[in-house]
């Protein structure tokens, strides 16, 4: 069975930084095609849970308290990195906007909840080598391309 990484909090794991997880129906259809292994970089980078809500801002990653937590989420993203390369992992579905896990869009660094175009951390290191990540939106379209 292909490997996949997957945002751990879309498989019920409550690693938000509010505590809460963002859990996704179809994760059970795609355990009947894939083995999935799931992994949260913010806290594998070693925050915690709860923590404060964090926004990429410039080069950085700050907290809404202004805390600067950019190694934490280099850490989380070199931790999936190795992940993906010991398990030969070469698709990646993560949590849309998130700072580490977003694939198309963030929000703007200015805790306003706006959101620009744009990529997570983690997200950013995985496509750097060669690993492909695609959100939970293209869960049904992956699902329907195996099916024929
Ligand atoms: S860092 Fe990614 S896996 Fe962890 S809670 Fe945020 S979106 Fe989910």
């Amino acid at each position: 069975m292909e490997k996949i990484l997957i945002s751990a909090c879309l498989v019920g794991d409550k690693t938000k930084y509010d505590g809460h997880s963002n859990y996704n129906p179809l994760i059970k259809d795609l355990l009947e095609l894939y083995e999935l292994v799931p992994f949260c970089p913010e806290v594998e980078g070693g925050l915690k849970i709860p923590r404060d809500p964090s926004e990429i801002k410039g080069d950085k990653v700050v907290s809404s308290k202004g805390r600067d937590v950019t190694r934490f989420f280099n850490e989380g993203a070199e931790k999936a990195l190795n992940i993906c390369k010991y398990l030969d992992i070469k698709l990646a579905i993560l949590k849309e906007a998130s700072p580490s896990c977003g694939s198309s869009e963030i929000y703007d660094g200015s805790f306003s909840n706006h959101k620009i175009k744009g990529e997570g951390i983690t997200t950013a290191l995985l496509r750097k080598n060669g690993i492909k990540v695609i959100n939970e939106s293209e869960i049904e379209s992956l699902l329907k391309k195996e099916e024929n």
